[in-house]
């Protein structure tokens, strides 16, 4: 059974100073992301991304710009010795069309869940927003609520 940190992407994994993160020379890092998924990866957690894009129901931005940000954002964890299990993400905006995968919708969770072999009771799910916490609790997995592009390292003693 895979112990798993559920990250929300936008403010938890990059800053989200601009509404829409689409392009890889926008992503900015928060602090502490690589030294605590690094950190985490070593006592046998991984790590899956749930993330809402509405941006592509909107149009302002395709499919491919957010799989080019996530293949970006892959080859800088690798560097870092260890790598993200899968990003799931909802394209919809409740502007425009409604579904069962946008936060705190829990589809995506789901997903997941029934895919890899997840240990829900010993994972966790990382956001910087209320319906990250609402996704995690609807789930049955712990959350734990950030600040929004805060140091991620100040989370480390909520789980080891
Ligand atoms: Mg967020
Ligand atoms: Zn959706």
């Amino acid at each position: 059974m895979r112990k798993i940190i559920f990250l929300d992407r936008d403010g938890v994994i990059n800053n989200n100073n601009l509404y829409y993160i689409y392009r890889k020379e926008d992503v900015v890092f928060n602090p502490g992301v690589f030294e605590t998924l690094k950190f985490l990866f070593s006592k046998g957690y991984e790590f899956i991304v749930i993330s809402n894009q509405s941006g592509i129901s909107k149009g302002i931005y395709s499919k491919s710009d957010v799989e080019n940000v996530h293949e970006f954002m892959k080859s800088e964890f690798k560097k870092h010795g260890f790598d993200i299990l899968e990003f799931y993400y909802c394209t919809h905006s409740p502007s425009v069309e409604n579904c069962l995968c946008r936060k705190p919708e829990t589809l995506l969770v789901e997903k997941a869940i029934a895919r890899f072999q997840i240990d829900v009771s010993n994972s966790y799910f990382i956001g910087d927003q209320q319906r990250d916490v609402q996704t995690a609790i609807n789930s049955g997995i712990k959350p734990i609520l950030i600040d929004a592009n805060s140091d991620l390292t100040n989370i480390i003693n909520k789980i080891i």
